[in-house]
């Protein structure tokens, strides 16, 4: 044979193989199985990197994902839910607006062979949610709560009296109860022995929660407390569980001539990392705010869904402490950081999480 001939044949049987290997092959999009995810809301920027980042891990382990954020209505996540389940989704991931309302379309989807996930905050009054997996929400509260002490200056021995006031996140969210428990496990002795004082005396999640984590709604307390009790004396400090209600806040403060170089802003708490909250800090007005890396939840969240779906051991590392009212529901806590001024660069900006052109 020769030379050009056993070319020619070589050439021939290489695109063959390719040709072979094409037909053979899973075809990725029609093949995959399909995840339902179901966001709360694109209010919060948060959401929006956990849907992201939850399409690229499952898309990265061969799913095909179906993304829907909800509004923050109810029924339209119910709706958006109930669709994904007709569509053929064989795993449902929920960020529940209202962790009680699931019962009835979760029924269905286990009824039709449905894994369930409850992604971040806790699906409640059902046994037919499979995993969970969300951060250590306790100790994001016992986080918050501790940057307050800081951010005082108790930690360091400060005595006070200093005058705070307390915020909670929304009531129908299970995480609102362990962020406030979690922070006042830190702040209770110091409201005892009187370094810290709440002079509103508004304690407890059904006088400081804040329906839906809206921001002005807090915003709307924050003028109510200002001014009914501040207007003879200075708040030094807020604990606010979520970055959208630390920006409701402090516009609130600053209407009435906080964070000026007269009347430097109180020390304020929040969560998520939001990029409004950093610039925030930046310009030297909230103090700090919880990281909760979205990206890791997302990878974490995909790999059980894999492991569960392949009949692997699903990945926990907590079963004991998220009862839903009916069952104790295997769990997975990824640990949350505290983010100030020194250290959001390293972070946010150089893990990539944060854009640096964007906190310009
Ligand atoms: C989440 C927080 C978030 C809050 C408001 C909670 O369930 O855990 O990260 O700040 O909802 O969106």
């Amino acid at each position: 044979m020769s030379k050009g001939l056993i070319y020619k044949l070589v050439v021939v049987l290489v695109l063959l193989s390719f040709v072979l290997a094409a037909c053979g092959a899973p075809k990725a999009s029609s093949d995959a199985k399909l995840v339902g995810i179901s966001m709360p809301t694109k209010t919060s920027t948060r959401w929006i990197s956990d849907g992201e980042s939850m399409v690229k891990s499952f898309e990265s382990l061969g799913y095909q994902a179906d993304l829907q954020f909800a509004d923050n209505d109810i029924q339209n996540q119910l709706a958006q839910i109930e669709n994904m389940v007709t569509k053929g989704a064989k795993v449902l991931v929920i960020a529940a607006i209202d962790g009680s309302t699931m019962s009835d379309v979760l029924k269905k989807a286990h009824d039709a062979g449905v894994l369930v996930i409850s992604y971040d905050r806790l699906i409640t009054k059902t046994e037919n949610v499979d995993y969970y997996a969300t951060f250590d929400n306790f100790g994001v509260g016992v986080i918050q709560g501790t940057q307050l002490l800081k951010g005082l200056g108790v930690t360091d021995g400060a005595k006070g009296p200093f005058n705070i006031e307390l915020f909670g996140g929304s009531p129908d969210d299970t995480n609102a109860f362990y962020f406030y428990d979690g922070a006042m496990s830190v702040l209770q002795p110091y409201i005892d022995s009187g370094v810290l004082v709440v002079k509103s005396g508004q304690m407890g999640m059904d006088k400081v929660g804040t329906l839906r984590w809206l921001a002005a709604t807090a915003q709307a307390r924050m003028d109510n407390l200002l001014s009914a009790y501040y207007t003879d004396a200075k708040i030094d400090g807020v604990l606010s569980p979520y970055d959208g209600l630390s920006i409701g806040i402090l516009s609130s403060l600053k209407g009435v001539g906080y964070c000026t170089p007269e009347l430097k802003c109180p020390v304020v708490t929040g969560q998520d990392a939001e990029v409004a909250s950093i610039k925030s800090m930046i310009a030297g007005e909230q103090t700090y705010t919880v990281f909760k890396d979205t990206r890791a939840l997302a990878a974490q969240t995909a790999k059980m869904v894999d492991q569960a779906l392949k009949g692997e051991t699903v990945d926990v590392n907590d079963t004991k402490t998220y009862n839903n009212e009916v069952k104790i529901v295997p769990s997975y806590l990824l640990t949350p950081i505290s983010i100030d001024i020194t250290n959001y660069q390293k972070e946010l900006v150089d893990s990539g999480y944060i854009k640096a052109e964007d906190l310009k």
